[in-house]
């Protein structure tokens, strides 16, 4: 029986030997952050994303805020996102020092597009963070064309979405930059905090990696403002060299697992995910109802693990909500009422989708 949407025990018995075998490596060197580890994992996370640079950062939040530094995003600039996305794009927005103006989401695939960003008032606005949500890849061509006819530039947060492909290219491939999370339930997880940033632009990376370590140009010698400490450790470099590798494989099995929902599943009150090709790596398994606290509570009596994913749009934060009296986005809040997300993860066995799936269809609402 699951006892979570994710059970992160059940590391195959290999890749626990090789993540040993690594880790005692790295112990061994005397060198725990910021080292060859992360330099050797660096170039593998750029190879495999098809950009030319990747830069290790302590964690996915710090990959946005950083991302905003270096693209000299700050004080009075907006920067245009969804608000339906848990609030991490707002987190780096503010402590960059900039305000977040929210973009509508469309209904369907719950991410923004350039249909949805029409309506947007683009004043002020300097960058635009969009959400991969829950694995899928937004529509980016016509995204990123938007963006340029106003001279915005782009930031993809891929932290739900590494190794998402849309005409042949990579999540964090599209935008000025990408921003990745290897959070322990993400789809490359470390054991403990990671993050990275990925681009095209060699002077942006140059500046983001130095934003990275205190604005450092060379060890104590801070050439530019803002800079931070979001350091990548060597440990959490290594076991992320160990798992890249089988990144592709879990992301069919995830995908697996969410094609079996998608047939098998067949209620009336039941919507599920519009999209379940190769654009969407099945990071969250997020179904709709307008029944929620219903199925919630007929999953809970038969033992199924669910959660939601995210109950509360940003700008209805108790933290934040004095910016945004009088706000209001229709189809964001209508999501954020009705989305649930049922369990989905590689290590997943078939009879344990099999369970999800009877539990739903026997649900009344
Ligand atoms: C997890 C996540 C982040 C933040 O990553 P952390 O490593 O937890 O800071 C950012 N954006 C999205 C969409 C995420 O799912």
């Amino acid at each position: 029986m699951l006892e979570a949407i994710n059970e992160l025990t059940r590391m195959p018995a290999d890749l626990q030997a090789q993540i040993e075998k690594a880790f005692k490596e790295v112990l061994n060197s005397g060198w725990y952050a910021l080292g060859p580890q992360v330099a050797r994992f660096e170039t593998a996370f750029s190879d495999y994303c098809g950009v030319p640079y990747a830069i290790g950062v302590a964690n996915g939040t710090d990959a946005l805020q950083l991302a905003l530094l270096g693209l000299g995003i700050g004080e009075g600039d907006y920067v245009a996102t969804a608000a339906n996305a848990g609030g991490y794009a707002t987190h780096a927005i503010f402590s960059a020092h900039a305000q977040p103006r929210y973009a509508e989401i469309e209904p369907d695939t719950l991410t923004i597009s350039a249909s949805t960003l029409q309506s947007l008032d683009w004043q002020g606005v300097k960058a635009l963070i969009v959400t991969h949500l829950y694995g899928l890849m937004a529509p980016m061509p016509e995204i990123i064309e938007l963006a340029a006819r106003h001279g915005v530039a782009v930031i993809e947060d891929c932290a739900q979405a590494h190794g998402a492909l849309l005409d042949g290219r990579k999540s964090g491939f599209w935008g000025e930059v990408g921003c990745f999370s290897f959070y322990p339930t993400k789809n490359l997880g470390a054991l403990g905090d990671g993050g990275a940033v990925v681009t095209s632009d060699a002077e942006l990376a140059g500046r983001i990696r130095q934003l990275r370590q205190y604005g450092w140009k060379s060890k104590y010698n801070a050439t530019l403002e803002h800079g931070r400490n979001s350091r990548l450790d060597e440990v959490q470099a290594a076991l992320l060299m160990e798992k890249l590798p089988r990144l592709d494989g879990w992301n069919d099995r995830r995908r697996e697992v969410a094609r079996q929902y998608a047939s098998a599943i067949i209620h009336p009150e039941v919507l599920h995910p519009a999209i379940l090709d190769e654009r969407y790596v099945a990071h969250l398994y997020v179904i709709r109802t307008r029944h929620r606290e219903s199925l919630q509570r007929h999953l809970g009596v038969c033992g199924i693990p669910c959660d939601i994913h995210y109950p509360i749009p940003d700008y209805r934060q108790p933290s934040l909500i004095r910016h945004f009296r009088g706000f209001s986005l229709p189809k964001t809040e209508a999501a954020c009422a009705e989305v649930l997300t049922l369990p989905c993860f590689p290590e997943m066995t078939n009879e344990e989708v099999g369970q999800v799936v009877d539990a739903v269809n026997s649900w009344k609402p």
